[in-house]
C-alpha cells in the first residue's frame, strides 16, 4: 500500500480547487438557502483556473461571487492569498439544485476559477468587486462564519487535502449575473490599503 501512494505521490501533476459554499451568512440569505451548521464544501477541476483578462459570460448566465482565494502550505495552514472569482451558471445551478443532483455542470465549466495574483497570506484581507465602476460585493476573512483555519481543519477531516491545494472561501451577499461589455475590477485591502486590483472584459 506505501508503494501505491507513493507511485500516487508522483503521478500528481496539479493542485485540487476546493470551495467553500455559505460561509458568509447574509449570501445564504439572498439565495434563500439555510445557514449551514458546518462548512459545505465542492471540487473544480484545476483545469477551471484562468487568470483575469477576459470572462465569457455564455450568452448572460454566468454570475459573479468575488472570494478570497488560499494557497496551503506546511501544515496546511494559508500561505498566499489571491483574488477569485468563483463563476457560477446560476440558471443551470438552479435547475440542478431543483432536482438533487450535482452542479459540475454549473461550477466547474471551462474557466470557471478565475484567479490573480498570489500575494503573503493576511487574516486581516479585505476585498471588493466592482462593475462598471460600481460596487456590487465586498468581503473580509472576519465576516466569515468559520475563520480559514476552521474551514480547512474541517475540510480535512475528510478530504485528501494536501500542500499546494487551494480554497475558495466562499462569497459575500451581492452577487449578480454579468453581461457582455460590462468591466468587472477586483480590489484586495489590507489596512484600507489597496494591494491588488484585477479587472477583466465580459464577453
Ligand atoms: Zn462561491
Amino acid at each position: 500500500m506505501t508503494l501505491r501512494f507513493d507511485v500516487l505521490d508522483t503521478l500528481r501533476v496539479s493542485m485540487d480547487v476546493w470551495c467553500a459554499i455559505r460561509t458568509y451568512p447574509k449570501h445564504a440569505e439572498e439565495l434563500g438557502n439555510p445557514i449551514p451548521q458546518e462548512p459545505v464544501f465542492f471540487l473544480k477541476s484545476s483545469s477551471c483556473i484562468v487568470s483575469f483578462g477576459q470572462i465569457d459570460t455564455c450568452g448572460g448566465d454566468v454570475h459573479h461571487e468575488i472570494e478570497l482565494v488560499l494557497k496551503l502550505g506546511d501544515d496546511l495552514m494559508p500561505t498566499e492569498m489571491a483574488l477569485g472569482l468563483d463563476l457560477t451558471k446560476r440558471s443551470v445551478q438552479d435547475r440542478l439544485k431543483a432536482g438533487s443532483l450535482p452542479w459540475a455542470e454549473a461550477k466547474a465549466f471551462s474557466g470557471s476559477a478565475v484567479i490573480g495574483d498570489w500575494v503573503e497570506y493576511n487574516p486581516n484581507a479585505e476585498y471588493v468587486l466592482q462593475i462598471n465602476g460600481n460596487e456590487v460585493q465586498r468581503g473580509s476573512l472576519v465576516e466569515m462564519s468559520w475563520t480559514p483555519r476552521e474551514l480547512i481543519d474541517k475540510l480535512s477531516n475528510w478530504a485528501p487535502i494536501v500542500k499546494g491545494d487551494i480554497l475558495f472561501t466562499g462569497t459575500p451577499a451581492g452577487v449578480g449575473p454579468l453581461e457582455a461589455g460590462d468591466v468587472v475590477t477586483a480590489s484586495l485591502y489590507l489596512d484600507g490599503t489597496c494591494i491588488d486590483t484585477q479587472s477583466a472584459d465580459c464577453v
